[in-house]
């Protein structure tokens, strides 16, 4: 836990600036884009092949900037109470494209009732989008993914995302949420660093377990909205 704390105070300070570089890119890329799509549309065959390296080099350029911006804080984070199962429920619809593609089940294991995360919904998307991702990733074809959701003591509750996939080595995981730390060929190495910054944003915490071979299990832990009552301040 102290390790996590560390890289996301280094993560303060240097995400708003990335976050703000991120900004002023993604305007000149999008229209340098438009205009290399429009140079392979009208130009010689045999310039093709190079087009598409440059549009997909551009893409790639394009998804680093996309997850350095996730960084940059809203300008007020919008913290309300949200469903947790609902939310995943949302995340896991958006995946199951890509899950399918590469024979991979996602499974859900639901506690019953309504369990609120005060939150702001749209971060929280992402760290499950990031996190159910590199489970689907880890999984070459044919596996599962479970999502659980529990309620766990005190007034907390706990997301688990279980893999059937490739595993981590353990020499590697002191790496994991390091910026740009990536074992994949297209990976920009982000996604994790981001996820623990959000996540500690709502007061809550990462734990990776992972064995090589079998998979990997993340734990989210968040707290669980107070229910109201005796400390409301009413004038
Ligand atoms: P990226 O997915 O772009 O590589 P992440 O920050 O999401 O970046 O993940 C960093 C690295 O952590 C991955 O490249 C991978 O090596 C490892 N990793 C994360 N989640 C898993 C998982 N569920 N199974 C196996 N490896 C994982
Ligand atoms: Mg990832």
């Amino acid at each position: 836990a102290e390790e996590l704390f560390r890289k996301s105070d280094k993560l303060n300070v240097i995400g708003q600036l990335a976050a703000g570089v991120a900004h002023e890119i993604r305007n000149p890329l999008t229209s340098l884009r438009g205009f290399v799509q429009l140079l392979k549309e009208t130009g010689s065959e045999g310039n093709n092949e190079y087009f598409k390296i440059m549009l997909s080099e551009l893409d790639r350029i394009n998804l680093i900037v996309s997850e350095l911006l996730t960084l940059a804080k809203p300008q007020a984070l919008n913290f309300l109470p949200k469903d947790i199962s609902k939310l995943l429920h949302i995340v896991i619809r958006l995946l199951n494209v890509q899950a399918n593609m590469q024979n991979v089940q996602i499974v859900t294991e639901f506690d019953p009732g309504v369990l609120l995360v005060k939150c702001d919904e749209n971060q929280l998307k992402q760290v499950f989008i990031n996190l159910i991702k590199n489970a689907i990733e880890s999984i070459p074809h044919d596996g599962s993914v479970t999502v659980a959701v529990h309620r766990v003591a005190p007034q907390n509750v706990m997301v688990r995302v279980t893999d059937t996939g490739c595993g981590i080595p353990e020499g590697l995981i002191p790496n994991l949420g390091d910026p740009f730390f990536t074992t994949k060929e297209k990976g920009t190495g982000l996604g994790l660093m981001v996820s623990y910054r959000i996540i500690e944003d709502h007061g809550g915490t990462i734990k990776i377990h992972s064995e090589v071979g079998k998979g990997t299990v993340v734990d989210v832990i968040l707290p669980l909205e107070q229910p109201e009552g005796g400390k409301s301040t009413k004038i």
